[in-house]
C-alpha cells in the first residue's frame, strides 16, 4: 500500500474541494467524474507499472550507484535455453539474478542447481505465473508464493529471499499476501521488452540506451532471441567495463 495513501490523500483533497466550489455553484458537476476518472486512471497504471510503487515498494535500481555495475535478471526459467545463458554469462564473467517459476524448476531441477552452483542469485516468480495473477484473491497470491519457495528450497536447499511479481503486476491482494512474507520484492528499470519485440536488434539498442550505473534489467531466459540479445549485451556492457552483479551485489545486502 506504498504510494497508494499518497494517491487516495489527493483524491479526498480533490474531491473534498470540488463539492464545495460544485455546492456553491462555482464549477460544473462534471469534475467529479474528471477525477473519479483520473483516480482509476492512477491505480490501473499503477498496477501494471512495479516502478511506480502504488501498491508495493519494489526496488527498480541502486540509485545511489557510481560504480559501473549493472544487474541483469532473467524471468520465467528454467528453460532448456537456461544453459545456453549461463554458458555466455560464464564467457563474459557476469553474475545474474534468475526469478523461477515453480513450474519450470519441477521439470529442469538440474538446470536451476547448475543455476546456482555457478553463483548465481535465485529469487521466486511464483509456482504457476498464471495469467489471472491479478485476480487471485489474497490467500491464492500467497498459495503462489509459498509453493515456488517450496518448489526452490526442495531442490537447492535454501530459501530464496528476492521475490519478483508474474508481469509486473501489483494490486492491494498481492501487496496484503507479500507484506506477511520475509521477501524482497524486485522490479526492473530497464526493460527489455524481449517477449514483445520480434527483432533482436531492436531489442539490444533499446536496452544500450537505457544503460545506467545501479540499473536492473529484465530478460527472459525463454528464447533464442533472448540469448542472442545477451550476447550482444554482454560484449556492450563488457566494453563499457561494466560489471554484472547479482541483485544482493548492486544493492550491497
Ligand atoms: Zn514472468
Amino acid at each position: 500500500m506504498w504510494r497508494l495513501k499518497l494517491i487516495n490523500s489527493f483524491g479526498v483533497l480533490y474531491f473534498t474541494v470540488v463539492s464545495t466550489l460544485v455546492f456553491v455553484n462555482k464549477i460544473s458537476v462534471w469534475w467529479f467524474l474528471l477525477g473519479g476518472l483520473l483516480w482509476i486512471g492512477m491505480l490501473t497504471w499503477g498496477a501494471f507499472d512495479i516502478r511506480l510503487n502504488v501498491f508495493v515498494k519494489a526496488i527498480t535500481s541502486n540509485k545511489g550507484e557510481t560504480r559501473k555495475r549493472i544487474a541483469i535478471t532473467f524471468d520465467d526459467g528454467p528453460t532448456l535455453f537456461t544453459p545456453m545463458v549461463l554458458e555466455l554469462l560464464h564467457k563474459y564473467n557476469a553474475k545474474a539474478t534468475f526469478f523461477c517459476i515453480g513450474n519450470q524448476v519441477s521439470k529442469y531441477p538440474l538446470i536451476l542447481k547448475q543455476t546456482f552452483v555457478e553463483g548465481h542469485l535465485i529469487g521466486n516468480h511464483t509456482q504457476t505465473h498464471t495469467t489471472r495473477m491479478g485476480f487471485l484473491s489474497a490467500d491464492e497470491v500467497t498459495q503462489e508464493i509459498e509453493l515456488g519457495e517450496q518448489t526452490i528450497e526442495n531442490v537447492l536447499g535454501i530459501r530464496p529471499m528476492w521475490y519478483r511479481p508474474p508481469f509486473g503486476v501489483t494490486n492491494p491482494k498481492i501487496a496484503n499476501a507479500l507484506s506477511k512474507t520475509h521477501y524482497k520484492i524486485a522490479g526492473w528499470n530497464i526493460r527489455s521488452l524481449d517477449t514483445v519485440i520480434d527483432r533482436e536488434q531492436r531489442i539490444f539498442e533499446r536496452l544500450k540506451r537505457k544503460i545506467r550505473p545501479g540499473g536492473i534489467i529484465l530478460l527472459h531466459d525463454t528464447s533464442n532471441k533472448s540469448v542472442n540479445v545477451l550476447e550482444q549485451l554482454l560484449i556492450e556492457l563488457t566494453n563499457q567495463h561494466y560489471e554484472m552483479v547479482t541483485l544482493d551485489e548492486l544493492l550491497n545486502h
